[in-house]
């Protein structure tokens, strides 16, 4: 793990640095285009698959109109932060 660290550059705790991945997804219901983000240093929680670590973030999103479907995203990424997997629920991603 430490290898990994400095391999990829682990910062420190007091780093300032923001780490957000940002996406866009479309509400199946009434078109909507809904923005969000995933914070990548405080939204993910850890899973092991075999020896890897995997992160999962899972949101609910609601559009600001008076649509009130949910739309559910779960991300999936490997323990570099590279995006590895993606589902979403009442809506689509779009990019
Ligand atoms: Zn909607």
């Amino acid at each position: 793990m430490s290898f990994l660290k400095k391999l990829f550059g682990g910062s420190p705790s007091t780093s300032p640095q923001k780490n957000y991945y940002v996406f866009s997804v479309k509400c199946r219901r009434c078109g909507e285009v809904i923005e969000g983000r995933v914070d990548l240093n405080n939204d993910l929680s850890v899973e092991y698959e075999d020896d890897n670590e995997v992160y999962y973030s899972r949101k609910t999103l609601m559009g600001s109109g008076k649509c009130f479907q949910r739309v559910e995203v779960e991300f999936k990424f490997s323990s570099t932060r590279t995006l590895i997997d993606q589902q979403v629920s009442g809506g689509e991603f779009i990019s």
